[in-house]
């Protein structure tokens, strides 16, 4: 065998030993919230298409229609030919969405997360981030030169102690939260962020990919708040409850147009190809307009906290931590006996120790799917 296989392997006997070692299962989807794994029929508790956009008649359409007019792809970076003319709906819906002066979108969440950080912060400068921070934000605060330290989950006071040592030694200081934790369900406190932020001169980041859509009339977690005109970087992806793919910042224009010149992850990446920016606009339409729906996510999360007497829900994801990777797996395993799909989430997504089944609840499932669940939960025994 030859040296890199030898090396995979026994990493990947080391995962396995941990039950850390992760596959890809083909999984088919489709309205309501179906979800076919292995030939069985389930219902998916773990997706993120809050609104079921993603399966939506107008949206769909709208994905076709941009590819008949514009083609499959994008053919090069937006700076060059990639800025098809579908971006500029798009971008102006968001930035009124999020009351900002501009938007800008990138090719995904991710890219968007890796590429703000190192034009904004650099050498001299501090990033201050949530310790249970998204990957790919610790992605871009790695990729600046900036130093970086993190505080206590939501610990705003801890936040504070930070900057009071600190932020005297530094030029400027970003600090960067996510507004729904995506693993956890909880919100950040926003308010008291922002004020802190504005006392100390540091600059607030969002990362609101759970909260566009469910949160604050479906414009987020800030507007939930009442903090949408106070957070100078609003970051999102399009890949969740906008049912498509893609990533964005909304901000003032000047910031917005030295990220045009500056971010790496925007200039040396291919547009994304017009289906995905349609659609994107299109759900948008809904999400903008149709303030029933927006509001069913969070009454179905409510339903399934109340009947297993958990706290009341903050967002539409709500984590059951197990402990140990092999009781989520064990946990996930007897659901889907029961045709819930609920993957199991086991670090280094989450930190060691607090394995978990990850729910999150969308529009499309029915009480029924809800009570179902709810009964084969009860009989998991990984409640508390
Ligand atoms: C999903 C997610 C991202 C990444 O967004 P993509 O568009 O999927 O790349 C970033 N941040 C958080 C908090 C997320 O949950």
């Amino acid at each position: 065998m030859s040296g890199i296989e030898q090396m995979a392997r026994s990493k990947l006997a080391e995962l396995e030993a941990a039950a850390l070692r992760r596959a890809l299962s083909e999984t088919g989807r489709g309205d309501a919230g179906q979800a076919t794994r292995d030939g069985q029929q389930m219902i998916s508790f773990c997706c993120n298409d809050y609104l079921g956009l993603s399966q939506h008649p107008q949206v769909k359409q709208a994905a076709l229609a941009a590819i008949e007019q514009y083609g499959a792809g994008a053919g090069a970076s937006r700076l060059v030919t990639g800025n098809h003319p579908l971006y500029e709906d798009l971008e102006t819906r968001l930035a009124r969405l999020k009351e900002t002066e501009a938007a800008l979108v990138f090719g995904s969440g991710y890219l968007a997360n890796l590429g703000i950080p190192p034009v904004l912060v650099g050498s001299g400068d501090l990033i201050l981030a949530d310790e249970l921070s998204h990957a790919s934000m610790h992605a871009g605060i790695r990729a600046s030169n900036a130093d970086s330290l993190f505080y206590r989950h939501n610990d705003v006071a801890d936040c504070q102690k930070i900057l009071d040592e600190q932020r005297g030694d530094y030029r400027h200081c970003l600090i960067m939260t996510e507004g729904v934790f995506s693993m956890d369900g909880d919100r950040a406190p926003l308010v008291a962020l922002c004020d802190l932020a504005e006392r100390c001169d540091a600059w607030l980041m969002t990362d609101d990919a759970h909260g566009i859509g469910v949160l604050g009339d479906g414009r987020g977690s800030a507007a939930e708040a009442g903090v949408a005109g106070r957070i100078p970087l609003q970051m999102g992806t399009l890949s969740k409850a906008v049912g498509s793919y893609g990533g964005f910042i909304c901000a003032t224009k000047p910031v917005i147009d030295l990220l045009i010149n500056r971010a790496r992850s925007l200039i040396y990446a291919t547009g994304l190809p017009p289906a995905a920016v349609a659609a994107a606009s299109a759900s948008l339409e809904i999400i903008e307009n149709d303030g029933v729906l927006i509001r069913i996510p969070m009454e179905r999360a409510r339903r399934f906290t109340r009947q297993l007497g958990l706290p009341e829900p903050e967002s539409t994801i709500v984590p059951l931590i197990t402990g140990t990777a092999e009781a989520a797996l064990a946990a996930s395993n007897l659901l889907a006996k029961d045709g819930f799909l609920v993957t199991a989430i086991r670090p280094p997504t989450v930190p060691e120790g607090t394995a978990r089944l990850r729910f999150t609840f969308a529009a499309h499932h029915s009480d029924d799917d809800i009570d179902r669940l709810v009964a084969a939960v009860k009989k998991t025994e990984i409640l508390p």
